[in-house]
């Protein structure tokens, strides 16, 4: 398939990712339940649990999309400190995605309020994020559609205060090899059939599905983080249902 990440050039990747999520934005949210059968919904709330934030905490979250952290993070705010002074900014690169964030966020109880803004940027060149501004920085599912995954990185720890944490959850690396079969299975027959059955579009699913076997396993990324300047605790990760997806996190001190 031309989607196949080993065919495409380094500086393809950028437009070829651009035309895949262009392609799934409207579907997008549909499509995360259908093919992880509503399971990123608990893979997210467990990013959220893990994270804890304090009231008033200014959350980066890149690659944002149509904003799954974003809303999570601000009810949790909400519901467990009772706080409306926490804020985040929608960083993403792709403003169809953006939009149809910004939509959603029209229909809660966040819409015309200074919690939530939204700006289109690349996650390599957070160009318009001050030094040393946030609190917390997310990616979720969003690291291995980038480029330079060091430069993602590095930007991550620029923008962070001290004493900040850098956040990732993506899918990962599954080691039990009973489970890694019926995940072979899954992932590249049942995926790319459901991406052409709900969203007529075979290519951008099985894109999506290459671009996870390419990003590295736990311990390496693990590595990049600390590589970036990053103090991890333990090993840096915790592994969510067998490793198909993981959360990297990291502190600048
Ligand atoms: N974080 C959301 C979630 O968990 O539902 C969205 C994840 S979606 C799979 C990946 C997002 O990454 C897309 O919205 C895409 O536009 C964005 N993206 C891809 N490359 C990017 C880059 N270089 N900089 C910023 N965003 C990027």
């Amino acid at each position: 398939t031309h989607f196949g990440f080993r065919d495409v050039a380094e500086e393809d990747k950028e437009s070829l990712v651009h035309e895949v999520f262009a392609n799934v934005a409207s579907k997008y949210d549909v499509m995360n339940d259908a093919m992880s059968m509503g399971v990123h919904r608990i893979w997210k709330d467990e990013f959220i649990r893990s994270m804890a934030p304090g009231p008033g905490t200014k959350l980066l979250d890149v690659a944002g999309g149509t904003g799954d952290i974003a809303l999570r993070f601000l009810d949790y705010c909400k519901n467990v400190h009772h706080d409306n002074t926490a804020t985040v900014k929608l960083v993403d690169i792709n403003p169809h995605m953006l939009g149809e964030g910004e939509k959603r966020f029209q229909k809660t109880a966040y819409a015309n309020t200074n919690q939530a803004s939204f700006l289109v940027q690349n996650a390599e060149h957070l160009d318009e994020i001050p030094d040393e501004s946030v609190d917390v920085y997310t990616i979720a599912f969003g690291i291995r559609n980038c480029t330079h995954v060091d430069k993602v990185v590095k930007e991550a720890h620029r923008v962070l205060k001290k004493g900040g944490r850098f956040m990732c959850l993506e899918f990962s690396k599954v080691d039990n090899p009973v489970i890694g079969k019926f995940y072979d299975i899954y992932s590249f027959d049942i995926i790319p059939a459901l991406g052409q059955a709900i969203a007529g579009d075979r290519d951008s699913y099985q894109y999506l599905v290459e671009s996870i076997r390419q990003f590295p396993p736990q311990e390496e990324f693990a590595q990049i983080i600390r590589d970036a300047g990053f103090k991890t605790i333990g090993k840096g990760y915790e592994d969510l249902t067998f490793g198909v997806a993981a959360i990297h996190s990291g502190f600048k001190i």
